[in-house]
This record gives C-alpha cells, sequence and structure tokens, in this order.
C-alpha cells in the first residue's frame, strides 16, 4: 500500500477512546508513566528537551506511528522498513534492528570512543539494548549516554519521517546531521552538558570523558 500525499494528515490522539486530545488525559498518561515505567529514570535523567522526552514516552508504550501500528488500525502504511528496504518496520526493527539503524549507532557511537556500546545483529529490542547499554556505562556518566541513545533515537526518528513523507534518501550522514543540529538545539537552550557531546562529533573520546566527569549531575 502506498502512502497517499494527496490526503490530508489526520491527528488521532491516541491516549482517550474518542481520538479527542484532553489535558486530563495527557497529564494522567504521564502520571502514570512515572509510576510503572521503568526507563523512567533514564528518560528524565537526560539533557533531553521535553519534546525528545515525549517521543521517547511513546517510544516506551510503543505508540509511534510505525507501519505495523498504522496496518493494525487499517491506515495507509509503508510496506517494508523505508531505511533497509528489506524488513517490515516495527519500532525496536526501525531503532536497533535494522542494518541501517546499526550502521548509523555504530557511526555514532564510534564519535564518543564507545562504538562496543552499539546495537549488535542479537540486540532486536531498543528497551532491552538501552538497558544493557546503560549498566555497560559508568555510573556518572549515564547521564551522558542516556542524553546520546535518546539523541540517536529522536535522529533515527525524524530521518525516517524525512523519508517517508519527503521522499528524502536514506543516508547515515543524514542521520548523524541532524544529530548534530538537534545537539547545537540543545545547547542553545542551556541544556548542561550537551555542547560537550555536540563536541564529541568532533573531539576524541578522551577529552569528552573527562569533561562528562567533572559535569553536575
Ligand atoms: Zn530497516
Amino acid at each position: 500500500m502506498e502512502l497517499n500525499e494527496s490526503s490530508p494528515d489526520k491527528h488521532v490522539w491516541s491516549l482517550t477512546s474518542s481520538g479527542q486530545y484532553t489535558a486530563k488525559s495527557a497529564y494522567t498518561a504521564l502520571f502514570n508513566g512515572a509510576i510503572a515505567f521503568e526507563p523512567f529514570e533514564r528518560i528524565w535523567k537526560t539533557w533531553a528537551p521535553p519534546k525528545c522526552r515525549f517521543f521517547m514516552w511513546l517510544v516506551a508504550h510503543n505508540r509511534c506511528w510505525t507501519a505495523d501500528r498504522l496496518a493494525k488500525r487499517g491506515l495507509p502504511h509503508p510496506d517494508v522498513c523505508i531505511l533497509c528496504d528489506q524488513h517490515e518496520e516495527d519500532l525496536h526493527h526501525l531503532l536497533v534492528g535494522c542494518v541501517f539503524a546499526r550502521i548509523f549507532w555504530f557511526t555514532f557511537l564510534s564519535h564518543f570512543g564507545v562504538a562496543t556500546l552499539a546495537p549488535t545483529p542479537a540486540d532486536q529490542n531498543f528497551e532491552e539494548w538501552w538497558r544493557k547499554m546503560d549498566g555497560a556505562v559508568q555510573s556518572d556518566l549515564r547521564r551522558g549516554g542516556n542524553s546520546l541513545v535518546i539523541l540517536g533515537a529522536w535522529s533515527i526518528w525524524r530521518h525516517r519521517n524525512d523519508c517517508v513523507f519527503d521522499n528524502v534518501t536514506p543516508n547515515v550522514n543524514s542521520v548523524l546531521h541532524l544529530a548534530k543540529e538537534e545537539a547545537g538545539r540543545w545547547s542553545a537552550a542551556g541544556a548542561k552538558g550537551i555542547s560537550l557531546i555536540s563536541a564529541g562529533l568532533q573531539l576524541s573520546w578522551g577529552s569528552l570523558l573527562v569533561a562528562l566527569v567533572f559535569l553536575p549531575r
């Protein structure tokens, strides 16, 4: 099935049965998430701005509009993952299972000297990979590590949408560019330490490591 570009986007709020946004449903969802949701700390203790934290909350609850969810609702959806053109698209595939995503993570994390933390072909579940990665990072570097995960996932999602909706050709360098731009915005908004992440896209891990260790937490 092709996406029909002539039909306008339909916005459906997934937290109420009517599909209509209500502040109460959003508040309840966030509040419930604060209690029951295991990656809560990992999402909130980062330098990510609210829009990216909310995106991660949607990821954690599998509420992003990937092809599998669109198909379930009978909505137009891409037949295969737009990034690899091989596999059906679901959230875990898109963020870690996809060969394109793995190349991105490897390249992205290489800039920070932690390419060994990139997902391997055995990592097919985003949350499990994140939990594993978080456990492998020294405790005083976790805020930086989790910020990198959110920055990477957000950038993959944005690039995926550029490819699906704007006919952009999948390209790992484009995702890296999006990540760099986004890190710049976080920095401009005053996020503590995020300028070091931007710097990590140019500097060696050594200087970044030293800087992250001495960041206020
Ligand atoms: Zn794919």
